[in-house]
Order: C-alpha cells, then sequence, then structure tokens
C-alpha cells in the first residue's frame, strides 16, 4: 500500500530501494537480560570498556598537536576526570548485578540518572557540562559496541539502501561518502544545511523535514525517494513502482545526455564566456571535479578535515590534502577556504560555540580566536600553494578590522615560512567571502583589502532573513528570492563589476538552474557548485542570452513583491 510523506527536497533525481535505519543518538541502546552465569563477564566487559576510553583520551592527551586550541587539553582532562568518578566508573556495575542489565544499558541508566541532576543547576556553566558527560559515555559506549557498522559497499541496483534518519550531523553525513547508499531521508534539517549540501554532493537523491519518517518506516521496507519534488512513497504498489521505475530511466538518460558537454566551453547565445567552477569537501571529490569538467575549485570547505576525529590535523597533514588537490587540478584555481567551524560543524573545542552558535564564534571569528589553529592552516595552505594555482578566501566576514587581523596573520604565516626558506607562491589571491548582510553592504572596505569576492547564498539568505538554515520548522520562510536577499546579491555583483573585481557565488544558488540566468543577468561570470550539478548549469549557459536576460534580472531586482519576482523568474526562463 503507498503511504507518502513530504519534505524538502535536497538533492534532486529518483532512487527505489530499502531502508535503513540508522541512530545518530548513539545513546539509543537495546536492554537485554544478561543470564546469571554471564554477569561477571558483564561486569569485566564494562570495566574493559572504561579502561579503553581512558587510554583513548591519554593517547590523545600525548599527541596534542601543536596548533590545537587551548581548551583542547582542559576539555580532555575534564572527560578523564568524568570517566574516573566512581559514579560513572563503578555504579553501573552494581546495576548490571542487581538487575541482570547489559553493560550498555547499565551505563546509559547511570548516565541519565547523573544528568538528570545537571538540569536543576543554576549556573549555566556547570549545567552545559551535562554535553561532557554524555560525550565522555559515548567514548564508552563505543569501546563496549565497536565501530559502528554499516552495511556492505555498493549493495546491486535493487537493493539500494536508503538511510532514514531522524537527524543526521554534517560530521554523521561526510562518514557516509565512503559508501554507496541510494538515497538520504531525514524528519529534520533546512535545504541549505550543511547536512542537506553533503547530501547533495554525494550525487543521490535525499529529502529533508519529513517529520515522522524514522518512526513510520521500518528497517528494510521498499521506499521510493523522489528528491526532485521532496515525496517519499513507502511501500509503494505495483502501479506507482513502475511509473517511478520509467521516470528514473529516463532521468537517466537526460544525465548520460548532459555528460557530453564535459569539454564544451561554457559560454552563453551571445557569446559571453562563464566560468564554472565546482564545490568540495574532501580531496577525494576532486576526482569528480575533473569528470565534469569544472575550470577550478571554486570552494574548498576545509572544516571537514576536522569533523569526526579528536584531534586536529596537524600543519603536514593539512598540507599533504591541499597539495594533493592543488596538484591534481593542474594550475587550474583552488579556492581553498579557511576553516568554517562553529554553528552546525563543530568540533569538541567549538562547542563552548555559545546559545545561538550561527551568530556566535564560527568561522573567521573562531580562527581569530584560536591564532595558533589558524596560523597552522595559513602555513599549510601557503605551503601548497607552490604546487598549483591555490587562492584563500575567508569566510563570514562582517568587518574591515577581521580583515585586517587576517592579512596580518597570513603575513605572520608568510613570514615564519621566509625564515624557514620554504616555497610558496607569493602573489597567492586571498579573497573574502559575501555572506553576511554587512558585509554586501560594505564592499567598498573589503574591495580595498582583497583581491576577490565569493558569495555565499547560503548564509547570506539565513543572516538576511533571521532564519536558521539548519531549521525546518522555519524552512519555508528561507526563499532565495526575498526582495533584500535579491538586492544584496544584485548588489554585490555589479559593485565589484565596476571595480573589475572578479565576484562568484559559491552558496547552493549556483547550482540551481532555476537562477542561472538571474545571475547571467545580474552580471555574474563566475558560479562553483557541486560538480554533480555542474553540467546541468553549463546546459543552462548554453541556452541563455545575456542581452534577454540583463533587462528582466535587472526588473526582478527591483520589485519589492516576492509573488511579481516569482512571476517574471518563470517569464525568463521560458
Ligand atoms: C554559503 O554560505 O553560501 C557558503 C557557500 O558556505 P557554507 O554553505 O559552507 O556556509
Ligand atoms: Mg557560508
Amino acid at each position: 500500500m503507498n503511504f507518502v510523506l513530504h519534505g524538502y527536497p535536497v538533492a534532486s533525481g529518483i532512487t527505489i530501494g530499502y531502508a535503513h535505519l540508522v541512530s545518530t543518538a548513539r545513546l539509543e541502546v537495546a536492554r537485554y537480560e544478561v543470564a546469571e552465569s554471564a554477569i561477571e563477564a558483564e561486569v569485566k566487559r564494562f570495566d574493559e570498556a572504561i579502561r579503553n576510553a581512558r587510554e583513548g583520551l591519554d593517547a590523545l592527551k600525548a599527541h596534542i598537536p601543536a596548533g590545537a586550541p587551548a581548551e583542547f587539553e582542559a576539555f580532555l582532562n575534564l572527560h578523564r576526570m568524568i570517566l574516573d568518578d566512581s559514579s560513572l566508573s563503578e555504579a553501573p556495575r552494581a546495576i548490571i548485578r542487581g538487575r541482570r542489565s547489559n553493560a550498555e544499558w547499565a551505563l546509559v541508566e547511570q548516565m541519565e540518572k547523573l544528568t538528570d541532576r545537571f538540569d536543576e543547576i543554576e549556573d549555566p556553566y556547570l549545567r552545559e557540562r551535562k554535553a561532557d558527560v554524555q560525550q565522555a559515555v559515548e567514548r564508552v559506549l563505543k569501546a563496549l559496541m565497536g565501530a559502528h557498522t554499516l552495511p556492505d559497499p555498493a549493495p546491486s541496483e535493487e537493493q539500494k539502501l536508503i538511510v532514514v534518519a531522524h537527524d543526521l550531523s554534517p560530521a554523521d553525513m561526510i562518514l557516509f561518502k565512503r559508501h554507496h547508499f541510494g538515497g538520504f531521508v531525514t524528519d529534520v534539517g533546512g535545504v541549505t544545511s550543511h547536512t542537506a549540501i553533503v547530501a547533495r554532493s554525494l550525487g543521490i537523491p535525499a529529502i529533508v523535514g519529513l517529520h515522522h519518517a524514522r518512526q513510520t518506516i521500518s528497517e528494510g521496507e521498499r521506499l521510493i525517494v523522489d528528491g526532485t519534488l521532496g515525496v517519499l512513497v513507502i511501500d509503494p504498489d505495483p502501479i506507482v513502482l513502475a511509473e517511478y521505475r520509467l521516470r528514473q530511466s529516463q532521468l537517466g538518460l537526460e544525465r548520460q545526455k548532459l555528460k557530453r558537454l564535459k569539454s564544451t566551453p561554457a559560454a552563453t547565445l551571445d557569446g559571453t564566456p562563464v566560468e564554472l567552477f565546482a564545490n568540495i569537501e574532501l580531496p577525494q571529490d576532486v576526482a569528480e571535479v575533473l569528470e565534469a569538467g569544472a575550470q577550478g575549485v571554486g570552494l574548498f570547505r576545509t572544516e571537514f578535515l576536522f569533523l569526526n576525529r579528536d584531534d586536529l590535523p596537524s600543519e603536514d597533514e593539512q598540507f599533504e590534502i591541499y597539495r594533493r588537490v592543488a596538484r591534481a587540478m593542474e594550475r587550474q584555481p583552488v579556492t581553498i577556504r579557511t576553516l568554517d567551524l562553529g554553528a552546525d560543524k563543530s568540533i569538541n573545542a567549538t562547542a563552548r560555540a555559545g546559545p545561538n552558535p550561527a551568530l556566535g564564534l564560527r568561522a573567521i571569528r573562531f580562527c581569530l580566536a584560536e591564532p595558533q589553529m589558524f596560523l597552522t592552516q595559513l602555513r599549510a595552505i601557503l605551503r601548497a600553494s607552490h604546487y598549483g594555482k591555490v587562492r584563500l578566501l575567508i569566510p563570514m566576514l562582517a568587518h574591515a578590522h577581521e580583515i585586517d587581523q587576517t592579512l596580518a596573520a597570513i603575513g605572520q604565516a608568510r613570514e615564519f615560512l621566509d625564515d624557514q626558506k620554504i616555497p610558496y607562491d607569493r602573489s597567492i589571491e586571498v579573497g573574502g567571502m559575501i555572506e553576511v548582510p554587512a558585509a554586501a553592504l560594505s564592499l567598498r572596505a573589503f574591495m580595498r583589502r582583497l583581491d576577490f569576492l565569493s558569495i555565499g547564498t547560503n548564509d547570506l539568505i539565513q543572516y538576511t532573513l533571521a532564519i536558521d538554515r539548519t531549521d525546518d520548522t522555519v524552512a519555508h520562510l528561507y526563499d532565495p528570492l526575498h526582495p533584500a536577499v535579491l538586492h544584496l546579491v544584485a548588489h554585490t555583483i555589479r559593485t565589484a563589476n565596476r571595480a573589475k573585481m572578479p565576484v562568484a557565488v559559491c552558496g547552493e544558488m549556483a547550482g540551481d538552474a532555476a537562477m542561472t540566468r538571474l545571475l547571467l543577468g545580474f552580471g555574474l561570470r563566475q558560479f562553483s557548485m557541486h560538480p554533480a550539478q555542474l553540467p546541468a548549469i553549463k546546459q543552462r549557459v548554453l541556452q541563455s542570452s545575456i542581452r534577454d536576460a540583463a533587462p528582466l534580472a535587472a526588473r526582478i531586482s527591483r520589485t519589492d513583491d516576492p509573488e511579481k519576482a516569482r512571476r517574471l523568474l518563470v517569464q525568463l526562463n521560458a
């Protein structure tokens, strides 16, 4: 029987497959009764897991990298103290013995007893230590349960697995890059959250904001994910299944046709060349960038290298990764964005990002507050610049003094390399992301100090409309066609063009074919998007005339009526 759920489409295409339920709440553990004769073995298993977790922390402490934030060690010490406390390391033994519980259950039971007490504490600092107790417990749980097991990669076409989760963090999502899932669906999340962005980069259909998928669907149930419309069909009947199979093969053919455009230069009907770059999260994404025929990397989101690990990547490790990408791109530009940690992408040290992380110590703010970590990355990027055409991109700038401080840090990193006689590209370009309205409204201060601009429409929309991009309850208010957003985007492109300053769009708007003509009409000539989106955008560019698009785009940017903007956009795209 068909049962349909509606959510927000994240990555287009259709997948027909089977549900694989994934829980990120690692603390969701099953309870089972242990046989009387096995109780002491269970206690021993618990003790071993505690010992493993402690040893893991000690090993991390012994190898704290030079650029690690000052809090890192304190944070490890705190977790060690929590694991040493008898209320956690001994009390669960009594639960195992007294109630014949399995070790995982006993541990979580005891943890909940402890964390409930935290909720009653008035001091906000102490109250937040609840998260530390949970994280310390997660370490023990990981040791108890072993590594999270994922199904065998590359199941056959018909057995494609569709990940069904309540929520997935960007860090969880990036782990899925190693596996060949057929699709993703989640109950929560916004369409431009980083979870959605990574899902899109996997090139498989995905839907977020389905609300009740996780609780409605059973493991192994047949599903159809229509990532174009945001429709999830559970247990489809044969007629619906046949219909979707047909649609799926048509989409496959269209995709094959688009691939033929790989070496066709991107230019409009009236002969204006347009540069199409790719966004990447991990070095291995470069293969796809080359496959798509991109003219370079317009955005390398380096913070993903920092997720899913307990330590920080060293300068050498980062250097190797950046060099690998620079070399693979063979002198085509590689735009390496400095760390954009905070908000929905946090390492443990940024857990202190505050009550409103999107407005807190994120991106360049975090880097300037952690100069050692920032300098480590800057040195690594500069060193890699010797091996290709590397450019530096700074996220979330709002103040001129942040640019000045950043340039001073780059100067410091250069001095260090000069002293050590390490080569780097002395004319490396430094650009700034325009993703905070304050930046879009004070462009001159940016253009005086920087070599290029890149508009991050995902955050520009989030911050202009005051909508948390990760929150599905306000996702319906996330509107790229809001007059204020269009005004800021058009103004930034126009102002940069007048000053002959290179400007790109690297937010999701650049990969949306419905927006291509509008952006071309505004004067944009550089687009950066996921490699999978590139062929469709190239096709759109090839079918567009700037002479026709410019007047309509100007009308759209002038109107203060979103409905009229929508109507004009339909006309522009006709
Ligand atoms: C953006 O904000 O548009 C952008 C490209 O950066 P990110 O999505 O990584 O925040
Ligand atoms: Mg951004």
